[in-house]
């Protein structure tokens, strides 16, 4: 089964401790489609400017990723540039040259509108919801935002929310969705508030949580020296999950924690190197062998 992907496609430059990185590829779709595509095939709804050089996403095509919802505009693509701190857990925006995307209106191809598995990856919320009017009977929305919208556009989010089925936070977008200081009342007071009964929260080097009717899963972060540049972690985690559950073609419990897993273990890789020089290589016999290496670590 093929998942549906709505996001950015970009080009960004990124300042860590261990080097930049200009103008390079980026964007939550294409960072999302390199994980889900070891998985399942994906369907890409964007959009870039002219100055956008095709060739760039060739080694996606490879894989499985299907681009007729690319729109090419005439103008300059989206472009992005952060800066982290020495711990790699925070980084500056340093800026958003929104660009082509600005007045992107997304339409969903025809032949995708019976998608099945869709990912909103973190656009404008006024966006997911022009996305999701346009998809006649989801199985499954999962969701991803962050603080800008929390806080500019609260009454929009809080609609597409309910109309999701899996809401994917990091620890602060958390607590300040409900704002409540401790994490697992965050929790458990974000999904008393109606949908989503299932919350992901991710905790960056401490891992992530899976809430789900009730009850706690937890997933270890992977034990790693080499963090060169975590832009994407979020993304390719969500790939992972979202692609392993599209797979499975179901929605128990122990699907759901499998792919918490797997979506840990691509995001652990792409951390390794700038843009997607780590996730071009990526094999899923690799995917695999991490996968276990998982499981060692919290079995007892
Ligand atoms: P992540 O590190 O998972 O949060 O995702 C980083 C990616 O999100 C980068 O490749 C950026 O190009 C993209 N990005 C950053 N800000 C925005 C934004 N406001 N809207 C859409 N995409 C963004």
């Amino acid at each position: 089964m093929s998942v549906l992907v709505v996001g950015s496609i970009a080009l960004d430059t990124v300042e860590t401790p261990y080097g930049n990185a200009e103008d390079s590829l980026g964007g939550s779709a294409l960072y999302f489609s390199s994980a889900a595509s070891l998985f399942c095939p994906v369907n890409v709804v964007g959009v870039v400017g002219s100055d956008f050089d095709a060739s760039k996403i060739s080694f996606l095509k490879k894989r499985g990723v299907n681009f007729d919802g690319l729109y090419v505009e005439s103008g300059d693509t989206f472009r992005w540039g952060g800066r982290y701190h020495k711990n790699l857990n925070q980084r500056d925006t340093l800026f958003t040259y929104l660009n082509v995307f600005e007045s992107f209106q997304p339409k969903i191809p025809a032949q995708y509108r019976n998608a099945e598995y869709v990912f909103l990856a973190n656009i404008d919320p006024t966006l997911q919801l022009q996305v999701l009017d346009q998809i006649k009977k989801p199985k499954l929305v999962v969701l991803d935002t962050m603080n800008f919208w929390i806080s500019g556009k609260r009454a929009m989010l809080d609609e597409v929310v309910k109309r999701c089925d899996i809401l994917i936070l990091n620890d602060e977008e958390a607590r300040e969705l409900s704002d409540e200081p401790n994490l697992i009342t965050a929790i458990h007071k974000i999904s008393s508030q109606g949908k989503p009964k299932t919350l992901i929260v991710k905790k960056g080097e401490h891992g992530a949580v899976l809430f789900h009717k009730n009850s706690f899963f937890f997933a270890p972060a992977y034990p790693l020296e080499k963090v060169i540049d975590p832009t994407g972690a979020g993304d390719s985690f969500a790939g992972g999950f979202l692609g392993y559950i599209a797979k499975s073609g179901n929605l128990r419990l122990s699907t759901l924690k499998k792919a918490l897993i797997y979506g840990s273990a691509v995001a652990s890789f792409n951390v390794e190197d700038f843009s997607f020089n780590r996730l071009k290589k990526l094999t899923m016999e690799e995917l695999e062998n991490r996968y276990q290496e998982f499981k060692a670590l919290t079995r007892f």
